[in-house]
C-alpha cells in the first residue's frame, strides 16, 4: 500500500514525502481512510505504532479545506495524558504543516508550567494537545472554547484513565458538541476503557495492529553478573566501551536515577536524570538535548520514560530492573524501532537473578547472561 492509495490530497502525499515517510504503516493503511470518511475510529495500538500520524494527517486534510480560525474557538482537539506526549504529538503535527500551503497551527498546553505563555499563544490554534487539568483551567480562564470543535482525539485513552483523569474526561466531554467525529486510542482494553469507548464512539471503525515497526528479535539483548558495588563503576565502563549516540539507562527510583546520573557527570560522561520530580522545564530541556544528542545519557525512571519517542535509540541499558516483565519489555522497546537494530543490556546482581529469570519466562525470550569481570578484562 502506497500513501497514494489512502485518500490523501497532493498536498498532504507532498508534505508526507517531504517528511520523508516513505510508506504508510499498517495502522495507517486501516485508520486514514476511515478518519477521511468522518467515521468514528476505535485504534488499538501502542506508541511506536504510528499512531499520531495515523490522525493527524487526515485530520491536516479536513482542516486545510477551511480557513485558520478567528476566534478562541478550536477545531480539534486532542486530549492525551502526559506532557511529553503533548509535545510529541505538536512535533508531529508541526512536522507536516511546515510543508503545506497553509500553515495550520498546533499547540500543546499541559500542566507543571506557568499559564500565562500558553494562554498568550493560543490564538488561531487549529489543533490543540492538551492534558485534561490544564485544558480546563484553560477554559475556565476563557482563553479557549471547545464547544466548536468537529473533531476529538482521545490518544492512549487507556493511560488518561489510569493517571485518575476520568472526571476530568467527563467534564470535557459534556463541554463538546453533540456532532463531532471521534477518535480513541489505547494501548490496553479494561473495563474502564470499554465503559469510555461505549460512551464516546458511534458505530467505530475498529483497527487493532501490534507495535510491528517495534521488533523485539532486532533487539540484541545481553545481561551482566555484577555486583551491587560494582555496578557504577561497570556501568561506566559500558558505557565507555562503544560509540553509540544516545544511551537510555533505567534506574527504579528517583533517588537511583539522580545519583548515576551525578556520577556518570562527575566521571566526563554527559549524563542528565529524567524524572517526576523534576521541574515541567528541565525534563523538555533534558529530552531535547537528548534527542538532539547534545546530551549522551539520559538517567531515567519508568513513569518518566513512557511514551518517549526516540527514533532509532541505539542502547537502552538496566541499571536496575522493573518490578514488572511488562515494563521490561517496554523499556526495551525504547530500541530496535521502526526496523532499526538496537542493544539492551541489563546490570544483574545475584539478588536480582532470580526476577531476571522470571522477565525472562514471561518475555518467551532467553538473554544471555555474561560476566562483568571477563568484559572488564577485555576493554582495560
Ligand atoms: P508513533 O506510534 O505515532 O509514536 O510513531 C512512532 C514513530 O514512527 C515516530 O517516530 C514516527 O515519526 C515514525 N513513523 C510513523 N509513521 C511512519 C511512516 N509511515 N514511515 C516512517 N516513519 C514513520
Amino acid at each position: 500500500m502506497n500513501f497514494s492509495d489512502l485518500g490523501l490530497t497532493k498536498e498532504l502525499l507532498q508534505a508526507i514525502e517531504r517528511a520523508k515517510y516513505e510508506s504508510p504503516y499498517p495502522i495507517q493503511n486501516e485508520a486514514i481512510p476511515a478518519i477521511l470518511q468522518q467515521r468514528d475510529l476505535l485504534g488499538l495500538a501502542p506508541t511506536g505504532s504510528g499512531k499520531t500520524a495515523a490522525y493527524i494527517l487526515p485530520i491536516l486534510q479536513r482542516l486545510l479545506q477551511k480557513e485558520a480560525p478567528k476566534e478562541r474557538f478550536v477545531p480539534v482537539l486532542v486530549l492525551v495524558p502526559t506532557r511529553e506526549l503533548a509535545v510529541q504529538v505538536a512535533e508531529v503535527a508541526e512536522n507536516f504543516s511546515r510543508f503545506l500551503p497553509r500553515k495550520i497551527k498546533s499547540m500543546a498546553v499541559f500542566g507543571g508550567v506557568s499559564i500565562n505563555p500558553q494562554m498568550m499563544k493560543l490564538h488561531g490554534v487549529e489543533i490543540l494537545i492538551a492534558t485534561p487539568g490544564r485544558l480546563i483551567d484553560l477554559i475556565g480562564r476563557n482563553s479557549i472554547g471547545i464547544s466548536r470543535i468537529h473533531t476529538l482525539v482521545l490518544d492512549e485513552a487507556d493511560k488518561v484513565l489510569n493517571m485518575g483523569f476520568r472526571e476530568e474526561v467527563e467534564h470535557i466531554l459534556e463541554l463538546l458538541p453533540g456532532k463531532r467525529q471521534n477518535i480513541l486510542f489505547s494501548a490496553t482494553m479494561d473495563s474502564e476503557v470499554e465503559l469510555l469507548i461505549q460512551k464516546l464512539l458511534k458505530e467505530p471503525v475498529r483497527v487493532q495492529v501490534e507495535a510491528d515497526n517495534f521488533t523485539p528479535e532486532l533487539i540484541d539483548q545481553k545481561a551482566y553478573r555484577v555486583s551491587p558495588e560494582n555496578k557504577g563503576p561497570f556501568l561506566r565502563i559500558l558505557i565507555n566501551s562503544g560509540d553509540w549516540k544516545q544511551i537510555l539507562v533505567f534506574a527504579s527510583s528517583i533517588r537511583t536515577a539522580d545519583n548515576v546520573a551525578a556520577k556518570l557527570s562527575k566521571n566526563g560522561i554527559d549524563a542528565v536524570a529524567f524524572h517526576g520530580d523534576k521541574s515541567q522545564g528541565a525534563r523538555t530541556e533534558a529530552l531535547a538535548k537528548f534527542k538532539s544528542g547534545k546530551t549522551r545519557v539520559l538517567v531515567a525512571t519508568d513513569l518518566a520514560a513512557r511514551g518517549i519517542d526516540i527514533q532509532f535509540l541505539p542502547l537502552v541499558i538496566n541499571y536496575e530492573l522493573p518490578r514488572s516483565p511488562k515494563d521490561y519489555v517496554h523499556r526495551i522497546g525504547r530500541t530496535g524501532r521502526a526496523g532499526a537494530e538496537g542493544e539492551a543490556i541489563s546490570l544483574i546482581t545475584p539478588e536480582e537473578l532470580h526476577h531476571f529469570k522470571v522477565i525472562q519466562k514471561k518475555m518467551g525470550k532467553r538473554v544471555e547472561l555474561l560476566d562483568s569481570e571477563d568484559f572488564e578484562k577485555t576493554t582495560t
